[in-house]
């Protein structure tokens, strides 16, 4: 069997551990198709948030507690920029993590795809899931919001790890989306699928960007495969992160019914053939999609494994 997962950082790269450990139980291929949008380049390194999360986690180098960058993490060169008043101040660049950025910016600057960085990268972590960037070219979510008095744009990561989405926020864009292709494989990744999954993932900033890739939603909503999601929101609260800030954004409300309507059933023009929600919503009900109720709280690798489990039977896959 061949799944695909859509996914963003943190929540994805734990979803994924479960997606990994229940495909192995089955014999299953995984290919996950990872957000670009929050790709940043500071002090001259590029740097991928969430491909990074993702690579890390499944690698077994990524720190649990913090939810990002590596375990046993130093700053030096965090504290040398700060000493040198270089700017951005704000952004954790641990010495360890700086070494992939350097890695990847090398490889770039020299003429290499990220897709084909991305592998570099994971012959060193073996996450045993196949890492696809959504795009190779350069796509970069926006906010745009009132700083300081102003209204700006400003690249994601300042506004959510320096203003903590704390800020009066109006909308997201995607810049650069139009122009991007979907990253070798991607679309074929998808097409051959005997399963996609949607991760439960920020859906406004974490999903969505891959989904604004011209070709990957529709690879998605036109594809052979079932397409199941699972829900990000529980009990009316997203478990961490800021999904509660982004989907008020966009208008959407914070309940697992909320995120399956904005995703759409595939027989409406939307994406979901099926929609895994917690047992805490368990009256959740998106038109034109089955929904089941599970435990979706991903504390460990078999929780999560069991998740998949069901999300593959919603399918009717398993
Ligand atoms: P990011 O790119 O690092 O922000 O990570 P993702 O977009 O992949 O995932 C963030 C989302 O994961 C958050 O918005 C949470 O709603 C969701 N999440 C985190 N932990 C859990 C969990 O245990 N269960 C579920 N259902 N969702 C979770
Ligand atoms: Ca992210």
């Amino acid at each position: 069997m061949r799944i695909v997962v859509l996914t963003g950082g943190i929540g994805g790269a734990r979803f994924l551990v479960g997606v990994r450990a229940h495909a192995r139980e089955i014999g299953a291929e995984v290919t996950a198709v990872v957000n670009v949008g929050d790709d940043v380049r500071l002090h001259g390194l590029q740097i991928c948030p969430d491909l990074d999360s993702v690579m890390y986690t499944l690698g077994g180098a990524a720190e649990p507690e913090r939810g990002w960058g590596r375990t046993g993490e130093t700053w030096v060169v965090k504290d040398e920029l700060a000493k040198y008043g270089a700017e951005p101040s704000w952004f954790g660049l641990g010495d360890k993590d700086t070494a992939t950025h350097l890695v990847r910016t090398t490889m770039l600057t020299a003429g290499y795809p990220l897709s084909q960085v991305t592998t570099a990268l994971c012959d060193r972590w073996q996450p045993g899931v196949t890492l696809l960037p959504a795009t190779d070219e350069r796509l970069e979510t926006h906010v745009v919001a009132d700083v300081d008095g102003e209204r700006k744009a400003i690249h994601f990561q300042e506004w959510w790890v320096r203003y903590r989405g704390d800020v009066p926020t109006h909308r997201f864009v995607f810049v650069g989306a139009e122009a991007a292709k979907p990253a070798p494989g991607v679309t074929e990744a998808i097409g051959a699928a005997d399963v996609v999954l949607l991760a439960p993932s920020n859906p406004v900033v974490s999903i969505a960007p891959i989904l604004a890739v011209p070709g990957i939603r529709e690879a998605v909503a036109d594809g052979p495969a079932p397409v199941v999601g699972v829900s990000p929101v529980i009990a009316g609260a997203p478990v961490r992160g800021m999904a509660d800030r982004c989907l008020a954004t966009v208008g959407v409300e914070v309940s697992a019914a909320g995120v399956g309507g904005l995703y759409g059933a595939r027989t409406g023009g939307g994406l979901l053939d099926g929609w895994l929600v917690d047992t805490a919503d368990s009256v959740a009900e998106v038109a034109g999609v089955r929904t089941r109720a599970v435990p979706l709280w991903m504390s460990d690798e078999r929780a999560t494994a069991a998740m998949v489990a069901a999300a593959l039977d919603l399918a009717g896959v398993s």
